[in-house]
């Protein structure tokens, strides 16, 4: 990876311009950790890498990040910034491109963020970012209570690298965190999203978890069940707890899931009837939650005689064809009665037999 992004950086310099792998690859990198992608940074402009790079992708926002893919790697290259007088420690209001290395690290969150590689592979380390990662220590760049107040989803991302990384806070971090907590409110529910999944997602996400009690972060984030998180075996079981669909942006398939795992919690997640109903994904959810046997789930899932109304061995229209009357609401009533005879072992799913207890129970219809 480091050999492909290097020869990314040679494009760019081949051109006459400035470029260095910065941010969380070089972190992760020096580490020893892998990373998904690669932030560069440069002093050339987005329009000019688009003429550098056919396949690159121009930001959607003034400012952004141009993006492109490269032997199946990303890259964000972003173009060096300064960032001007921040509105409601939200954004920067105004973002000037400017051509120096240090100042763009100087206008980064952390220290250990704004390690460098160069084109020839030589680390850059101006803000002594490598002592702090060998300490194993968040520390921003210059003073922490103005950092947070400019942007306070630093405050976030504090905690998401405390936890991920399994680094400690610098005590400047702590006490900034605790004075500039309130600023939380002030950022969309999109960016307190995108942070918080990235931290609940990490297999360290039970110190974040704790991290976010210790500071009383729940509060300001409307978390009110987080203390109610005792199992963070996935990003989507975190977020059936804390359950605030109605305030955090979440896409239909993640509510539903959110929906189905609250349902399945209520219910026995041993029992045939509730594992055909929610599926094994959303019981295996609600165990881990529940802290049953994952291993039982599973297995007594795959026994389950029918996994869908489609293995049931009848059609809908041998189902019209014995009750002998128009298609009606009957037919989901019958099907509910046959799912739950079969899953109960109560009825062979042989199609003479489902005909035979249809013809039997018919005055139920
Ligand atoms: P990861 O990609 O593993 O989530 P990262 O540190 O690369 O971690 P990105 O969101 O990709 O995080 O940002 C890239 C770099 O941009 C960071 O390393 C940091 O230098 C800088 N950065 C990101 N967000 C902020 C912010 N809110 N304030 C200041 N600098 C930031
Ligand atoms: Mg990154």
């Amino acid at each position: 990876m480091l050999d492909n992004a290097i020869k990314i950086l040679n494009i760019i310099c081949d051109k006459g311009y400035k470029a260095y792998i910065v941010g969380g690859f070089v972190r992760d990198y020096l580490l020893g950790i892998n990373s998904n992608d690669i932030d560069i940074t440069t002093n050339a402009t987005p329009k000019e890498l688009q003429e550098i790079f056919d396949n690159a992708c121009i930001p959607s926002t003034d400012y952004g990040a141009v993006t492109i893919n490269n032997n199946s790697i990303r890259y964000e290259i972003t173009t060096f910034r300064k960032e001007i007088s921040y509105t409601n420690n939200r954004k920067p209001e105004k973002i000037e491109y400017i051509d120096d290395l240090y100042k763009d690290l100087e206008r980064r969150d952390f220290t250990i963020n704004t390690i460098c590689i160069d084109k020839n592979g030589d680390i850059i380390d101006f803000l002594k970012g490598r002592d702090d990662l060998e300490k194993k220590i968040i520390k921003t760049v210059g003073n922490a209570m103005e950092r947070f107040e400019e942007d306070s989803l630093r405050i976030l991302r504090a905690l998401r690298f405390a936890s991920s990384l399994d680094f400690e806070l610098d005590n400047e971090v702590k006490e900034a965190i605790i004075a500039k907590k309130h600023l939380l409110k002030n950022l969309s529910y999109n960016r307190k999203k995108e942070e918080l999944d990235k931290m609940f997602s990490n297999v360290n996400a039970k110190k974040g978890v704790e991290l976010l009690l210790k500071f009383g972060l729940d509060k300001e984030l409307e978390l009110d069940r987080l203390k109610d998180i005792n199992n963070t075996e996935s990003l989507i079981s975190i977020w059936s707890i804390l359950n605030v669909t109605d305030i955090y942006p979440f896409n239909n398939t993640e509510k539903e899931m959110i929906i189905n795992i609250n349902k399945a919690l209520k219910v026995n997640n041993y029992d045939a009837l509730s594992l055909y109903k929610y599926g094994l994904y959303v019981n295996q959810q609600a165990g881990a939650i529940k802290g049953l046997d994952k291993k039982k789930i599973t297995r007594l899932y795959n026994r389950l005689k029918i996994h869908s109304k489609k293995d049931l061995d009848i059609t809908s229209d041998e189902i019209i064809n014995i009750i002998n009357k128009p298609p009606g609401e009957y037919i989901k009533l019958i099907y509910d009665d046959l799912e739950k005879e079969v899953l109960y072992n109560k009825l062979k799913n042989h199609n003479r037999n489902l005909k035979k207890y249809i013809i039997k129970n018919i005055n139920k219809y």
